[in-house]
């Protein structure tokens, strides 16, 4: 696909001055409560009202949505507020539904993304459709199975089409409800460059308090828009109530965050961050050079455990490791998380090299 400058895309068309905002509950509980947020909600920097209708949920017995009932109240949402709606889909009686009560815009879910069946069944049910619909990464960090749900789509021949960052499920506990794994996301946006991207911070904390910096970090990194769930109480919501936020916590939310330029022509800021940049380059090398001379040394040790039948791992000694490092990385301003990834990934390969040489 070609760069975003060259290509005018649905989200173009919409003329924003600001990043795109979709907001709205969790799920759709009430028509009482429906449009009671959307009323909230209007005259706000929301173009995009949300509201799922249909809940995938991780255990049985929990609320899993009111179902077709709710397009009806999504529909006198648009006639009572002029938003335009919209919901997830997960399956092509989903999508017929959708489609005949006019919502204008559909996601796809994380749990659906994860299946290419399920993808297929929904490309087909959509195909040639000029409905916008958005793809949210899926469960698990696996960048070709969300490139793979957009190219299905492509090639149904939707075209007004983006993607949606809701972040990573893990096994270990973090912070986050699903990991954000950033990377994954800036390289989702290399290889659709022209594709509105947008963030949804609530799914990634699960947690009201850390809305607002996901939100700041994806404006950042030159996220198109954020879907955010809002609701009037949170607190008794019937679904993800810790992560949603109030529409006058939205509206405050959005006149703080910080909407950076994607550059500036100025000669001085470019003459200063490409001197930067150099710097950084030069720092790269160093490090490949330095995890180099890391990885002969630890050759020179399988060789040495190699003389001697001496098993590759030994854990205390790695624990060990593994500890001083956090501490020395805590001093220079470097977070456990990341030395734990960083030495995890530098082990592993010197475990590869000194495999290498014992079986060579
Ligand atoms: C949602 O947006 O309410 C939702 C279920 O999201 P996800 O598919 O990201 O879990
Ligand atoms: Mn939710």
């Amino acid at each position: 696909m070609k760069n975003k400058k060259e290509m005018r895309t649905w989200l173009d068309d919409l003329n924003l001055d600001h990043p795109l905002v979709i907001a709205g509950p969790c799920s759709a509980e009430t028509e009482e409560q429906v449009l009671k947020i959307a009323h909230e909600l209007k005259n706000t920097d929301v173009s995009y009202f949300r509201a799922g209708i249909w809940k995938p949920r991780t255990r049985p017995g929990m609320f899993e949505g009111v179902g077709a009932l709710g397009l009806q109240w999504l529909q006198k949402v648009k006639a009572e507020t002029g938003m335009k709606t919209c919901t997830e889909v997960a399956n092509a009686a989903h999508v017929k539904l959708a489609v005949e009560h006019d919502v204008d815009l559909l996601w796809i879910g994380a749990r659906s993304t994860v299946s290419p069946f399920i993808m297929q069944e929904l490309a087909d049910a959509l195909a040639g459709t000029d409905k916008i619909v958005l793809v949210k990464n899926p469960v698990n960090p696996d960048l070709a199975l969300w490139l793979g749900g957009i190219e299905r789509l492509h090639n149904a021949g939707i075209k007004n089409l983006g993607a949606i960052h809701r972040g990573f499920s893990t096994y270990e506990k973090t912070k986050y409800r699903n990991i954000p794994e950033w990377q994954l996301a800036i390289e989702f946006q290399n290889r659709f460059p022209d594709l509105p991207l947008i963030n949804d911070p609530s799914h990634i904390t699960g947690n009201r308090d850390m809305v607002f910096d996901v939100c700041q970090t994806a404006l950042d990194l030159n996220f198109d828009g954020l879907m955010v769930e809002t609701h009037y109480d949170p607190d008794n919501a019937w679904s993800d109530a810790a992560q949603q936020i109030t529409p006058k916590a939205l509206v405050q939310m959005m006149i703080d965050l910080k909407i950076r330029k994607e550059s500036d022509p100025e000669a001085k800021f470019n003459h200063d961050l490409s001197n930067l940049r150099a710097k950084i380059d030069v720092v790269d090398n160093q490090i490949i050079d330095l995890l180099a001379k890391r990885m002969q040394v630890a050759d020179g040790i399988g060789v040495l455990k190699k003389s001697k039948n001496v098993a590759v791992l030994q854990s205390k000694r790695w624990n060990e490791i593994l500890g001083k490092m956090v501490l020395q990385g805590e001093d220079k301003g470097l977070s456990e998380e990341f030395i734990l990834k960083l030495f995890k990934a530098i082990h592993q390969e010197s475990i590869n090299h000194q495999e290498k040489v014992i079986k060579g």
